[in-house]
């Protein structure tokens, strides 16, 4: 991509209601646009990352089994009634709009209902069944507070997941597949390292969910975490009771900030009961379904990522998750001859500066936008047939013969 040609551009200030520092930075750098308070737009450099996060996703998730789809945002109440969620809520996340034709519909805060609702369609026999579906889809919700830039949205992306059974047994074991995959794919988005399964509340139909949390200064949830954190628990659930149940009754636990990238659920018959998505066993008897919900947080990966890795100077991309591999920057008549060398052929791994900017603005850019390595082709440096590498997340250089560069 050439800086030249595109319509985005850096900026000095961000808005002035964007607080979160990973909002902050992901406006002023060109990612993001903000339309108002949680809820943003996505631009070349920030879909870039999202379909980077999505395709890590994709790759566990279709190894394991799942098959993607896409389900509509707009909601018939119907299904929602039967369980109880478009009118009962303990706060009202819904968006609501009226027909015209009389009625109302409601913009999807998740899609747990109209999935197995569709199942029923589909699902009859036990021949039928394991089937795990997921999609990336636009969820809304009507949060009261959404002041952490895209870690909370009105409007956001999320990868939800959702598997359906004859038993509880391969409930559990798909179950431990998913565990699998999501500890890979956070590994692979770059945050392995600092994100921690974690037992939460599970509601009525199983005793734990599970949430994998980052630990982030700025994070909205409170954990704890045993010595070695081997055991990490949700506030909500850290208590004497659930500490002997883990067996860990006795051990010392730390309390820090986190933010839940994902949360996964046994939802056994929660929703295939009240909605009657039912299957005919080998004795020819009926059952209903078990069901559990997996869902990752796609835009609030993206703010997380954002965050924890930001310096003073801007974002810092894990490799796996930036828009570009290489941020090039010519400077002088013969450096940048050989910098539109180097771009030709390379157009969708490298960003290329060739606006006509003093490099020492450039090189903030280039900080600011964070992609992992930048390349400086000067007339200096060529001198001695070189390029300079620099390192965004050390800031360390390093010198390149030129003919090794365009080998690599
Ligand atoms: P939270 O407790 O943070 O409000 P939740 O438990 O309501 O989240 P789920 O319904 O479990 O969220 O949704 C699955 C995932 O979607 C969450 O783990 C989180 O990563 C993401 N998510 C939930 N709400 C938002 C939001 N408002 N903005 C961005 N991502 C969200
Ligand atoms: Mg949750």
């Amino acid at each position: 991509m050439r800086l030249s040609k595109t319509f985005i551009k850096t900026l000095r200030e961000a808005p002035k209601d964007e607080t979160a520092k990973n909002g902050a930075y992901l406006i002023r750098a060109g990612y993001v646009h903000k339309e108002m308070a949680g809820v943003y737009d996505y631009l070349p450099l920030g879909l870039r990352v999202i379909d980077n996060i999505k395709a890590i996703i994709r790759d566990e998730l279709n190894r394991i089994g799942c098959e993607e789809l896409s389900l509509t945002t707009l909601q018939n109440p119907e299904p929602w009634e039967k369980t109880g969620r478009f009118d009962d809520q303990e706060v009202d996340i819904w968006f609501k709009t009226e027909l015209t034709s009389g009625g109302v519909l409601g913009l999807a805060p998740t899609h747990e209902e109209p999935v197995t609702n569709l199942m029923k369609s589909y699902l009859s026999s036990y021949k039928d069944l394991p089937v795990a579906v997921y999609q990336f889809q636009t969820k809304f919700r009507n949060e009261l507070r959404a002041k952490s830039g895209l870690m909370r949205g009105r409007e956001f992306l999320m990868k939800d997941l959702y598997s359906f059974h004859t038993s509880e047994e391969d409930l559990d074991a798909f179950y431990t597949k998913v565990e699998d995959a999501y500890r890979r794919i956070f590994e692979r988005a770059g945050i392995g390292g600092c994100t921690y399964e974690t037992f939460a509340s599970g509601g009525i139909f199983s005793k734990y969910s599970h949430e994998f949390q980052t630990m982030l200064p700025v994070g909205e949830d409170t954990i704890y975490y045993n010595n070695d954190k081997s055991v990490v628990l949700n506030k909500e659930v850290y208590n004497d009771e659930v500490l002997a149940d883990l067996g860990a009754s006795g051990e010392t636990f730390e309390e820090t900030t986190a933010a839940e990238v994902a949360n996964i659920f046994k939802l056994k018959h929660k929703y295939s009961k009240p909605l009657g998505l039912n299957f005919i066993d080998e004795n020819n008897k009926q059952q209903t379904v078990y069901m559990g919900c997996y869902g990752i947080g796609i835009s609030r990966l993206m703010g997380v990522i954002a965050e924890k890795y930001a310096d003073d100077k801007g974002l810092v991309w894990p490799d796996t998750v930036a828009p570009f591999q290489y941020h090039l920057i010519g400077i002088g008549e013969k450096g940048i001859a050989e910098a539109e060398k180097f771009y030709a052929g390379r157009e969708n791994r490298v960003l290329y500066d060739d606006r006509d900017k003093r490099p020492g603005e450039k090189f903030a850019d280039a900080e600011l936008m964070g992609i992992p390595l930048r390349i400086v082709i000067s007339d200096r440096t060529l001198e001695e047939g070189m390029a300079e590498i620099t390192d965004r997340k050390t800031g360390k250089s390093w010198t390149i013969a030129i003919s090794e560069l365009f080998e690599k």
